[in-house]
């Protein structure tokens, strides 16, 4: 893959057309559901499914969830409700080793948070997968009776010695040819705990010669004498991920599997397991369909689970929620919106091909959605004294300021005038630069809601910097009052009352790598890098300044997001926040700085 970012491909969803065929064929309209996961039989004496489809959304929790995740559930939960279908949440958490409930939590958290809910109509699709063990075991003694699964008592060396390779077929285990009843007893005493560790492991037969890999009799249960956090020491035996997850799905209905590209090699194995215990009888048809569309990709970020646990642990960020972090609890409090994250993907589409989206396409997306939804406040982010030396001293008046120009339903509020205000330090120029149009001695300008200032001068320190400008105002120019035209400026600023301002913390987060494809090389086909990702950091992605605020915003709630006029969306932080004292995080500029656009 090359590290130019793909342009904008169509926003066309394959897996859409798929389910639209299939209901269209009434593929899955005779399944039946029992109200819960189960077999065939447990389905068979139920109603009709009243779910059109069913798809699931089915993390490992063992980390928080990234943007590509949001694709996944978006995509998940979005098809189940276009289509009257549900979409399950599935802890796959069949690995005893790694889970915890830490993950379990933040996991519910993020798929809430994107506006996703396995609560539909008196369903509670939330499921355990740990849950199913008595049934795994049960259909790998079934595989085992059918002459379908064998005890494999190889060493790892020798298995894997006789796998083969891509081009080399592989060779039949000396243990392939065991009885049926040799097998049934021996996975009775694996799972009875008469065997250490990797003494015995269950495979199934299939062909050791398949050119595919994996159909080269996979192993379907191995020996861990491990505490599970759901099932504790009642297991010693666990299964296999390639096994399990299919079982899974059949158990609960799913219609349509929906995973990315690195599982189609193992789709010949999902279908052959299913196939096997549906002529069983333990499984209900038609079976679940997996279906694979390409993981997402962007530019200037990471998504591989090691590299974020290496963010974290080496601390080049705060935490799994720095707002740097591509992280779902890291958008939540950096302030990005998840209306944002369902028009990117939206836009992006779901297709086969690996593709790198570009970030300015994320962030387009966001600032598309904000700049509907949030009002506008005016904040002071590098802030200058203007004094209006005809102002009377102790005086103030009332500026009507609209909340949001797109929807005046929203209102206005008041900004406090006064003799002296804070301005953006660019807006004074001692010696304007060739199309200056804001302050400088003679230009007049206005100052935006309230009136027309005539610059006069300004104040230096012994170092010659700049640390008040001086004005006068045009007392019939106010915003609003017939005089308001009456004197024509190009020039449009922005401004706090001084003697009313809040100076705020605000953190002004830029992209956390400097590069589009961090290391050199895109994750996931290619996993050597040319160089070490962390060599990209860009050294200037959190900048954190005092900011002179409008005085409304001191009741800013955490989380809550507004445009700060000129600036870009902020949010109030989530974490450091206190009442009455809000700390900002820039979610996004108002424009693209990058010039990344259209690469
Ligand atoms: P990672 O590869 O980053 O470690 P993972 O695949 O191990 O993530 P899981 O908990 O297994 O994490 O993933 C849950 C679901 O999210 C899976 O269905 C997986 O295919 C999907 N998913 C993970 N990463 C992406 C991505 N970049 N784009 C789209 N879907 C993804
Ligand atoms: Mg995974």
């Amino acid at each position: 893959m090359s590290n130019t970012p793909t342009p904008l491909p169509p926003a066309a969803n394959f897996i859409k057309n798929i389910v639209e065929a299939d209901l269209a064929a009434g593929k899955h309209a005779q399944r039946r559901w029992a109200g819960q996961p189960g077999t065939a039989a447990d389905h068979a004496a139920a109603p009709l499914d009243p779910a059109k489809i069913r798809t699931r959304f089915p993390p490992e929790p063992n980390g928080y969830l990234h943007f590509g995740h949001a694709k996944s559930i978006l995509l998940n939960f979005g098809l189940a409700k276009q289509f009257g279908g549900r979409c399950h949440l599935r802890f796959d958490d069949t690995n005893p080793e790694k889970e915890e409930q830490e993950y379990v939590d933040s996991i519910i958290d993020a798929v809430h948070w994107l506006g996703c809910s396995w609560e539909n109509e008196g369903e509670t699709n939330l499921y355990q997968a740990s849950n199913y063990f008595n049934w795994m075991a049960q259909f790998a003694e079934y595989l085992i009776s059918a002459g379908h699964a064998y005890v494999d008592s190889q060493s790892a060396e020798e298995m894997r010695a006789n796998r083969g390779t891509l081009t080399q077929p592989g060779k039949d285990s000396p243990f392939r040819k065991r009885s049926i009843e040799e097998n049934a007893d021996l996975f009775k005493r694996m799972q009875a705990g008469e065997f250490p560790d990797g003494a015995h492991i269950l495979r199934a037969r299939i062909d050791m010669a398949s050119p595919n890999i994996n159909l080269r009799d996979p192993a379907i249960y191995r020996i861990r004498h491990a505490t599970h956090h759901n099932t504790g020491d009642k297991w010693c035996i666990y299964p296999m991920y390639t096994f399990a997850h299919p079982i899974e799905d059949a158990l609960e209905n799913i219609t349509h599997s929906i995973c990315t590209l690195e599982f189609e090699d193992q789709r010949p194995f999902y279908d052959w397991l299913l196939e096997r215990l549906a002529e069983g009888g333990l499984l209900q048809r038609p079976l679940p369909q997996q279906i694979e569309f390409s993981r997402l990709n962007l530019t200037y970020i990471v998504l591989s689970k090691r590299k974020l646990i290496q963010l974290v642990q080496e601390n080049h960020v705060s935490g799994w929620d720095d707002p740097r972090m591509p992280t779902l609890v890291g958008a939540r409090r950096r302030g990005y919106s998840p209306d944002g994250f369902k028009l990117f993907m939206d836009r992006i589409g779901v297709t086969k091909n690996d593709s790198l989206i570009d970030y300015v396409l994320f962030e387009d997306a966001m600032r598309e959605v904000m700049n509907e939804s949030d009002e506008r406040r005016v904040a002071v982010l590098d802030p200058l004294k203007l004094i209006i030396d005809n102002y009377p001293e102790g005086q103030f008046e009332d500026c009507a300021v609209t909340n949001h120009p797109l929807h005046p339903e929203l209102g206005t509020r008041i900004m406090p005038f006064g003799r002296e205000l804070w301005i953006e330090g660019e807006d004074f120029q001692e010696l304007p630069e060739k199309g200056f149009r804001r302050l400088f001695p003679g230009n007049k300008a206005r100052l935006k809601y309230g009136y027309i200032v005539e610059c006069t001068g300004c104040d230096k320190d012994e170092n010659g910097k700049v640390i008040a400008v001086h004005c006068t105002y045009l007392p019939d120019t106010k915003s609003g009052t017939p005089g308001a035209d009456s004197v024509k400026v190009k020039g449009n600023l922005h401004w706090v009352s001084a003697a009313h301002a809040y100076p705020a913390e605000v953190r002004l987060y830029d992209r956390l790598f400097s590069v589009p494809a961090p290391g050199g090389r895109r994750e996931g086909n290619a996993p050597e890098l040319e160089r070490n990702f962390l060599d990209d950091l860009n050294p200037a992605s959190k900048t954190v300044i005092t900011a002179m605020l409008e005085p409304s915003l001191k009741d800013a709630q955490p989380e809550q997001r507004f445009q700060f006029e000129r600036h870009g969306y902020f949010a109030a932080d989530r974490v450091d926040s206190k009442p009455g004292a809000p700390v900002f995080n820039r979610a996004v500029t108002l424009k693209d700085s990058w010039g990344t656009k259209g690469n």
